[in-house]
């Protein structure tokens, strides 16, 4: 689960981490007001969207020479104006895709002057399986062209769970970032405070770029993407309320409040099968005869008629499927069960696209019965090579 940059430097700001002021705004009206509340001269004005490289991002129908997500403003009015001029538009940067997010919300904050821009990140290293640190020099919104082009200005070591974090390991990071003196201090600090943010909090990721020293030779952090693992959500209701729904893909967000295992994908060709290990069968053997899987979607062991209905809902609901895959093997999910909630489905969105369905398994007369006394258009299939068969021949011909 991702949150907002606004969010993360909250919970930054509540370890103790250097942060910026700021203010978070959803109207233009608020815009001046909260900008007004700091003391200048410089303000910063940020789009919130849940990807990075807003800084190099355009709008969609940018005028010439306008700037993209964030913008230095030199007073209040202008700040105001910038927080205006981004609301509700679309802003693309290299994360978003080409279609880009609309941006609901503004951060403001008290800008700062920049001597040097750093690069920190704190993550789940599955390799390793230990939290890694990967710091560099070479901080800012070019950083994708120095793990490219220069890696060897990319520093990377994990922690030892056994032993946990010290202060060697924060003196590790502050000389990889070319700190001296008094900033090797506040780095040790610092490090310690993500560490215990990232542990508490159950994060997968939190990056911090650009990190920056201040003309002063202070440590603040100007930037944070922070996600975390969302199987840990219960355990964190603070965290879980950072939810931001209209970042998501609005098709894996209907499925995960159904509790269907459902990822959107590529091809033509929707699949709704149960367990993931027949999912991915049923995703293989529809390469194998030439046409591509729309989506994963698993619907798990005790479905109940609802979920089976949501879950065909949001595959018909995907302009790209042109034809569907039903396939279950029913042990514990009942065969007569699936049979009602694609009935059901179909009935209530409507089947525009050929519909194939292999059952077999517990009750599996009484759902071919159901689909066959149905009078829908739907295929039956014998076994999984026959369903595969059936549904790229009906879509490819
Ligand atoms: P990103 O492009 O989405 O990663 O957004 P960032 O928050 O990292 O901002 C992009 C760039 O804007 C940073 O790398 C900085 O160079 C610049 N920037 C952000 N905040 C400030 C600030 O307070 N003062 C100055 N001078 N520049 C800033
Ligand atoms: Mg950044």
């Amino acid at each position: 689960m991702n949150i907002h940059e606004y969010q993360a430097k909250a919970l930054l700001r509540s370890y103790g981490a250097p942060v910026s002021d700021g203010r978070a705004v959803t109207k233009a009206e608020d815009a001046k007001t909260a900008a007004g509340e700091m003391d200048g001269p410089l303000w910063v004005v940020k789009a919130q969207i849940h990807a990075g490289g807003r800084g190099k991002g355009h709008f969609k129908e940018a005028e010439a020479g306008e700037k993209g997500g964030v913008r230095l403003a030199k007073s209040v009015e202008e700040a105001a104006e910038m927080a205006k001029q981004m609301l509700g538009r679309t802003l693309v940067t290299h994360q978003t895709g080409p279609a880009g997010k609309q941006v609901n919300r503004i951060y403001i904050e008290d800008g700062s002057d920049i001597a040097r821009e750093l690069y920190l990140a704190l993550l789940v290293d599955r390799q390793s399986s230990r939290i890694s640190f990967v710091a560099s020099t070479e901080g800012g919104m070019d950083i994708e062209e120095v793990a490219a082009n220069r890696p060897e200005k990319i520093v990377s070591f994990s922690v030892d769970p056994a032993s946990g974090l010290s202060d060697f390991h924060g003196r590790r990071v502050a000389f990889s970032l070319g700190l001296t003196g008094g900033q090797v201090k506040q780095c040790v600090s610092l490090i310690k405070v993500l560490y215990k943010a990232f542990v508490e909090k159950d994060m997968e990721m939190l990056e911090i770029n650009p990190l920056i020293v201040t003309p002063d030779g202070n440590l603040k952090c100007l930037d944070a993407k922070m996600s975390f693992d969302g199987n840990a959500m219960y355990r964190h209701p603070d965290i879980a309320t950072l939810r931001d729904e209209t970042e998501e893909d609005p098709k894996e967000l209907a499925a995960s409040k159904f509790d269907l295992n459902y990822i959107a994908l590529d091809g033509e060709i929707g699949c709704m099968v149960n367990g993931a290990g027949l999912a991915m069968a049923t995703m293989d053997i529809i390469k194998l005869y030439g046409a591509e899987p729309a989506n994963f979607l698993d619907v798990g062991g005790g479905a109940t008629k609802e979920k089976v209905t949501e879950a065909f809902k949001i595959i018909t609901s995907d302009p790209n499927v042109k034809g569907i895959l039903v396939n279950i093997f029913g042990g514990i999910m009942r065969c007569d069960v699936i049979a009602e909630g694609v009935i059901s489905a179909v009935k209530e969105v409507g089947l525009k696209v050929p519909l194939v369905v292999r059952l077999e398994g517990t009750n599996v007369e009484e759902g071919k019965a159901i689909i066959k006394n149905s009078g829908l258009n739907v295929i039956a299939a014998e076994n999984l090579k026959d369903g595969a068969e059936k549904i790229v021949k009906a879509v490819k011909g």
